[in-house]
């Protein structure tokens, strides 16, 4: 089966790799994201863009404390 590569900052929560990839041609809220580095499945892309979107606006908030 053909994967797709996932662009985001998102790390495997078994290995800490930067390395996943969602099943199938492509991507959507349902494809499954694995770790290309140990296998483990992270969820469904839906799920994992989310967790990825609430980490960065809390990076942000974090730098921007920072800043300020
Ligand atoms: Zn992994």
């Amino acid at each position: 089966m053909d994967s797709v590569p996932i662009p985001v900052e998102f790390r495997c929560g078994k290995c800490g790799e930067k390395a996943l990839r969602a099943e199938g041609d492509t991507l959507t809220e349902d494809s499954i994201v694995s770790c290309t580095a140990c296998g483990a499945n992270v969820g469904r892309w839906g799920d994992v863009k989310q967790q990825t979107l609430d980490l960065s606006a809390e990076e942000l908030k974090k730098r921007l404390k920072d800043l300020l």
